[in-house]
């Protein structure tokens, strides 16, 4: 399997070069040239680590078999307590599929957890002896899912940019007291937006990456702009289905639903790349909090990135350059002229539109909705209240998009995607209580309202100390990353 540029499809590389990369150099993404068809039915059989592994061999074909699956067997098995891809009934045939069992408590583990197993292969698979560089531009989760992944690897220093005041105390606190030798987390002036496009201009920017090389330096990403990132969230789709397989809910070959609270489309995506591997998923659901240009594209075929950014109480998905949208894009209009030319308009002038074809093409499969501030709150309260369920902003906008989008007959899954108490002021808000200042005394409080247990990583956090507090413009992330040296 080789991987090319979105952009461009004469650059072609391995999936090791796709993943020590990052991004191609005239600023695509790797996709890979064909959706890899499997049995499907076989690997619903199988336990996560070795679904997994079946998985990530159909892309990552220049990886070792007997690697993958162990790095799967590693990853999977404690670090995420026994519910890897666990699938919680809700209510009738709907269901969250609980992603925030791992160590961060968000779903952002699944691929952050394995991609520093995949980049230190991927460079002994190239023969590659320099130091890696990972700069990561967040909106609160992704940059301590990486700092959890990479600290302390070996051969990789790993430097974490995200918004000042656009996460909550603990996302900001896990990120801050992140221990290891390799890390560094600044906070940025501005939003989400401003860090990732300050973190992209490095990433093209030659003359940065030619004094770094002169150090044997190489920068990477660890967004789920990178290969690395999305492959590993393809494998909990088919866990998802398998599971209501075996619970006699569905025989193989029925539909099933999605909905994906989403931000950078990197989620979802995922699904997508399921589906077109023969796992038999009906639509997928994209669901956007306020900042809802996902939700006027796929209603328009306009993607509009300028407007008003919001800052909302799902703060992962405030986001509104969506970077693998143009993935689907690609596999939507298969040319590279045709992403080339919309995303050089959509640089130039802050929006573009797709063909009509490309639209209902995209629509045969996409299906969407958003939900505003009052109803995601409404959302928490209902399914606290009336199913016993507790689930967190991000995955109250997907429960509330999914009762709009549901097909009579057809189970749908919410991917739930962060615990309640990474968010306790928010939650405790929506159910009507009090919510102290304070993100810790929220969380007892959230625990002692609702009976269940906030997980240790975060409550842990109130006794740790703080080890990074720089505050910067997003000019001066350039500086951040000459700073280091061989
Ligand atoms: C990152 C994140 C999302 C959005 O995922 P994308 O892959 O960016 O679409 C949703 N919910 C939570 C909790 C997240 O951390």
């Amino acid at each position: 399997m080789q991987f090319f540029s979105t952009r461009d499809q004469g650059r072609r590389v391995t999936s090791s070069e796709a993943i020590v990369q990052g991004l191609s150099d005239e600023g695509g993404l790797f996709v890979p040239e064909s959706f890899p068809q499997v049995d499907a039915k076989a690997i619903c059989d199988l336990e996560y680590p070795a679904m997994a592994a079946a998985v990530l061999k159909e892309y990552l074909t220049d990886y070792d078999p007997a690697f993958l699956a162990e790095a799967a067997a590693k990853t999977y098995g404690d670090a995420f307590g026994g519910k890897a891809g666990y699938l919680a009934p809700v209510e009738g045939d709907t269901w969250a599929l609980e992603l925030w069992h791992g160590p961060t408590c968000a779903f952002k583990d699944y691929a952050l957890q394995l991609m520093p197993k995949l980049l230190v292969e991927a460079k002994h698979n190239l023969n590659h002896t320099e130091k890696t560089l990972i700069l990561v531009a967040t909106s609160g989760d992704t940059g301590k899912a990486a700092l959890d992944g990479y600290h302390d690897i070996s051969g990789v220093e790993i430097a974490v940019f995200y918004p000042t005041g656009g996460t909550s105390e603990i996302q900001r606190l896990q990120m801050a007291t992140q221990e290891g030798a390799n890390v560094a987390v600044y906070a940025v002036r501005g939003n989400f937006d401003d860090a990732q496009t300050g973190v992209k201009r490095v990433f093209a920017d030659k003359a940065i990456a030619a004094q770094l090389a002169q150090r044997n330096i190489h920068l990477s990403s660890a967004n789920s702009i990178n290969w690395g990132r999305l492959v590993p969230q393809i494998v909990y789709y088919f866990a998802a289905y398998a599971q209501l397989v075996k619970a006699g809910k569905i025989s193989f070959g029925q539909e099933v639903d999605f909905c994906v609270p989403t931000g950078n489309f990197g989620d979802i995506l995922a699904g997508y790349y399921a589906k077109r591997m023969g796992l038999p998923v009906g639509r997928l659901v994209c669901a956007s909090n306020k900042n809802n240009v996902l939700t006027d594209f796929l209603r328009t075929g306009t993607y509009t990135a300028k407007r008003t950014f919001y800052k909302t109480s799902s703060p992962s998905m405030d986001i509104l350059v969506s970077s693998n949208l143009e993935r689907l894009l690609y596999h939507v209009t298969g040319s590279d002229a045709e992403v080339a030319s919309l995303m050089s308009r959509l640089n130039q002038e802050g929006s573009y539109t797709v063909r009509p074809e490309t639209l209902a093409a995209i629509q045969e499969t996409f299906a969407c909705g958003y939900a505003e501030e009052d109803q995601v709150a409404r959302e928490i309260r209902t399914r606290w209240e009336k199913d016993g369920y507790l689930c967190d902003t991000h995955t109250a906008v997907a429960f509330h998009v999914a009762r709009e989008q549901k097909r009579e007959g057809v189970p749908m899954v919410v991917l739930s995607t962060a615990s309640p108490f990474k968010f306790p002021r928010s939650v405790l808000a929506a159910l009507g209580q009090a919510a102290p200042e304070n993100d810790f005394e929220a969380m007892q409080s959230l625990e002692q309202s609702t009976g269940r247990t906030a997980p240790a990583s975060l409550a842990c956090l109130r006794q740790k100390a703080e080890r990074f507090d720089a505050v910067i413009d997003p000019a001066e992330i350039a500086g951040v990353a000459l700073s280091y040296q061989e």
